[in-house]
């Protein structure tokens, strides 16, 4: 038994980042228990996203017709063969919609121990061990895997991701030619007519602390201002104040901006786990323990309607 997998993912012909980011932690696995490290990609007709994923040191390619559109059931009995066959110590795989249903079946299938939503894995020695987050990242755990064979699924953008390409070696397989209990029906992607927020170069982002729809323009005006877009937390758009195309985080959209401003926003694991990463946070909160003033570079304790109204107003007098 020996060697790192990653179990690559990708919609509708595009990869999902998460695949690269396991694959910086595959390597970084591989290297320290000496061991190789494979890609496993299902789908049809996904020779150019293979490439991608070449800095892996081979990368296995389960190509056929009927794994077009994913469905776990049918990318189930494609992956658990080849898994099988490889019989490695570690299969990272994302924590993703498509991945928590994926890792689930494999691990039922193969009998091989699932760790979920985890943010981190390291070898010690021999041995492996997973950081898990629990109650939506109010604790977190440490796992102990043993040595293998086991899956974890790592919540996305836990890890930096490897630069697509290389020259690792591909190869292609066939199907399991099973015929799968799930059918693809359709996919219902988010109305194209809105902004994408995760191109913007500025968010002004908005929470429950708006009160409710009627101050809306307090915070459009801002972003106005700063040549920003406005996005949101989930709140308000689940109350219908915004669609959901706004929205930042574990359900809504993940962004890298080089500004964002979290406004009313109280920092739950799940908003954060949308835009961490961004550049440069600022956060207008009147609680001053508010989490998200622990990822802010800029804290502001402040009623966000006296504050960012003052605020607009210098920015469009030139500051
Ligand atoms: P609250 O937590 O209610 O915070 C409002 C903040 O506004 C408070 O900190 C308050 O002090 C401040 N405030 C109030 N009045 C003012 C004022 N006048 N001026 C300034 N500040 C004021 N959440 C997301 O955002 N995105 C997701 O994608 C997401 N996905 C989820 C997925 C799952 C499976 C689950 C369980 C939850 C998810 N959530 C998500 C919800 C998340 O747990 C939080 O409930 C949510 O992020 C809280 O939103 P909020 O900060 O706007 O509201």
């Amino acid at each position: 038994m020996a060697g790192v997998v990653v179990v690559a993912e990708q919609l509708s012909g595009g990869l999902n980042e998460v695949s690269l980011e396991l694959l910086t932690k595959a390597r970084e696995i591989g290297t320290a228990l000496q061991q190789e490290v494979t890609v496993v990609l299902a789908g049809h007709g996904l020779d150019g996203l293979a490439t991608q994923l070449q800095s892996a040191d081979r990368v296995i390619l389960v190509d056929d017709p009927a794994l077009a559109s994913f469905t776990p059931d049918a990318y189930e009995q494609a992956l658990a063969p080849v898994l099988d066959e490889l019989a490695p110590t570690l299969v990272l795989a994302g924590n993703t919609s498509m991945g928590m249903d994926l890792a689930g079946g494999l691990s039922n299938r193969l009998k091989w121990p699932l760790a979920a939503y985890c943010t981190d894995v390291r070898s010690e020695g021999a041995a492996l061990v997973g950081i898990a987050q629990l109650y939506g990242g109010k604790l977190f755990a440490e796992v102990e895997l043993g040595q293998g064979p086991v899956i974890v699924s790592v919540i996305p953008g836990s890890f930096k991701a490897a630069a697509p390409g290389g020259a690792g070696a591909i190869e292609r397989r066939a199907g399991s030619g099973e015929t799968s209990r799930t059918r693809f029906v359709e996919l219902i992607s988010p109305e194209a007519s809105d902004v994408d927020i995760r191109k913007a170069q500025a968010l002004v982002s908005v929470g429950r602390g708006i009160g409710g729809p009627e101050n809306l323009d307090v915070v459009e005006d801002l972003a106005r201002a700063l040549g920003a877009e406005v996005s949101a937390s989930r709140p308000v758009v689940d109350s219908g104040w915004l669609p959901k195309t706004r929205q930042v985080g574990k359900s809504g959209m993940t962004v890298k901006p080089r500004l964002y401003f979290a406004v009313g926003i109280s920092g739950a694991p799940e908003h954060l786990q949308g835009m961490k990463d961004a550049e440069f946070i600022v956060a207008v909160n009147t609680d001053a323990s508010a989490p998200i003033f622990d990822v802010a570079h800029v804290g502001v304790v402040a009623d966000l309607l006296d504050f960012v109204p003052a605020l607009t107003e210098r920015v469009g007098a030139g500051g």
